[in-house]
């Protein structure tokens, strides 16, 4: 039977393996759907004080669950990916409904990374000998410990997940804290960690908001390690307060990744591609295509083909198959995007297609129409400043060399996208790039490889093994044979 928001336990949180009442019941936060603005529940927010229970139950099941064999720990993450596949269409609705991702895509992309990140961590661990030996010593990778996990409503079950998986199989326990505009797949996600029966405070969830559960997770004395997806203003909040007691931090922050087409390629088959690179998830992607890089004698030829490809998507009601393009996720982030278009074009910059007016019979909701404006430079604000919407930068440059130069200039480093006549002309631009992941001719993400960013797009990776790496401590025991 599908989920309904009675389904929900908007008023509690999951500690020590029971739903429990919030410590604080006035503090609530109204759940809005981003695509009619309509309220759909009342969620509780948690204080302090929730923390410190969830922490308590934390550090009480590590003193068991580190000492879990490998096969314990396969055989938890096996029965949690046969549980999240039984409840697969749940998960797609409930992104659909608090983020306002188009059903297809929260059904087909932002739900499937659910099991990709389960499966991959289950191999990774399989492959991996937590015990090494080596000459004259040996080499144990045990659990960090207690792992506070704050992560946002962008791809909400992906960058959870991305995280619980990897934490369960080091033997680490955890807090997480989801965003507090994001909190229905998380609950559907410890439902499924229910079912799956781990030792109870294994798990612990804790809705709130950030800088009352996020801060108070990131100062616990008795949390080890902190591993944060989200703003890189945060991230840094998070770092600063977790410095106090040394926390390992493990930071997934912005990006405003460039897309460099050089000469010799189909525009016709990669211009659209890269708009949607830039569009996808309503422009919500932390690795999102969000400049465009052009030689200048292409730069018109671009121009067209790419404003013709925003023109065509399907803005509206996630709810309806044929929907491209859902809303912004919040009323913050609407406003926050809308200004930036208002600022722009009061600048005197006018867009090529899109703009901060109202999308056509979507009047409700928190609606962008596709925007792209084009003949930027890299010290305009579009050009170098993650907008986090649907809004695309094309930037024309004169030599490869500058356009290295240009793709490096921002403070992110999170990915790079490069389109060349073949693989030996993308090579060498992609050795240059200063970025954790560089996308050569269209090929896609791979949930083994590492995913994370140089600079200021954060210090962490995650997914697969090295993603499993952030959630272990290595110790060397010395021995004479
Ligand atoms: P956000 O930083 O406001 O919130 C992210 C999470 O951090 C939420 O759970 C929030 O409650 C919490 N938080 C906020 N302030 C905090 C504080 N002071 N202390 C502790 N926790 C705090 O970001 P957002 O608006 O939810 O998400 C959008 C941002 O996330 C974008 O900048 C995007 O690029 C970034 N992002 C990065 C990645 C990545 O993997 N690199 C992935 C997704 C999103």
């Amino acid at each position: 039977m599908a989920v309904t928001m009675d389904n929900y336990n908007l008023d509690s949180f999951y500690i020590n393996g029971k739903w429990q009442q919030a410590k604080s019941t006035r503090s609530t936060l109204d759940l809005i759907n981003p695509a009619n603005a309509d309220t759909i529940g009342r969620l509780a927010l948690g204080n302090a004080e929730d923390v410190d229970n969830a922490v308590m139950a934390a550090k009480s099941a590590f003193t068991t669950f580190q000492a879990t064999s490998k096969a314990q720990r396969l055989d938890y993450l096996e029965k949690i990916l046969a549980g999240y596949k039984s409840r697969y269409d749940d998960f797609a609705e409930a992104i659909r409904l608090e983020m306002g991702a188009p059903i297809t895509l929260s059904r087909e992309v932002q739900a499937y990374t659910g099991i990709e990140h389960l499966e991959s961590t289950i191999a990774a661990l399989k492959a991996f000998d937590l015990t090494q030996t080596k000459s004259g010593y040996s080499l144990h990778h045990e659990p960090v410990g207690v792992c506070g996990l704050i992560t946002p409503w962008n791809w909400p079950i992906s960058q959870l997940v991305a995280k619980v998986a990897p934490a369960i199989a080091a033997g680490c326990t955890m807090v997480v804290k989801p965003s507090e505009f994001s909190p229905l797949s998380a609950q559907l996600f410890a439902d499924v960690i229910d079912q799956a029966a781990l030792p109870p405070g294994v798990f612990n969830l804790v809705n709130g908001e950030g800088p009352v559960v996020g801060a108070a997770i990131s100062q616990h004395p008795d949390i080890d390690m902190v591993s944060f997806t989200g703003s890189t203003r945060a991230g840094i909040a998070v770092a600063q307060a977790a410095a106090t007691h040394v926390k390992r931090v493990c930071q997934e922050l912005g990006g405003k990744s460039p897309m460099i087409l050089t000469e010799g390629i189909d525009l016709e088959t990669v211009v659209p591609e890269c708009v949607w690179l830039c569009m996808e998830n309503t422009g919500q992607s932390c690795n999102a295509g969000t400049r465009l890089l052009v030689p200048e004698s292409l730069h018109d030829e671009v121009v067209e083909i790419a404003k013709k490809a925003a023109e065509s998507y399907m803005v509206g009601d996630p709810a309806d198959e044929a929907t491209q393009l859902g809303p912004l996720a919040n009323r913050g982030q609407f406003e926050k995007v809308t200004s930036i278009l208002q600022e722009a074009e009061t600048a005197g910059l006018q867009p090529i297609t899109g703009g901060s007016g109202p999308v056509a019979g979507c009047s409700e909701g928190y609606f962008i129409k596709p925007t792209i404006f084009a003949n930027l430079n890299r010290d305009q604000f579009i050009a170098k400043e993650e907008v986090f919407g649907p809004v695309l930068a094309i930037m024309p440059y004169k030599t490869p060399e500058e356009a290295i130069e240009i793709a490096n200039a921002t403070q992110y480093g999170l990915s790079a996208y490069i389109y060349a006549k073949d693989n030996a002309t993308a090579e060498p631009i992609a050795q240059q790039m200063r970025c954790g992941m560089v996308h050569i001719n269209s090929a896609p993400l791979v949930a083994e490889a590492p995913f994370g960013g140089y600079k200021q797009s954060g210090n962490g990776r995650e997914w697969g093994l090295l993603g499993l790496h952030e959630f272990l401590e290595v110790k060397a025991v010395m021995k004479v044979s």
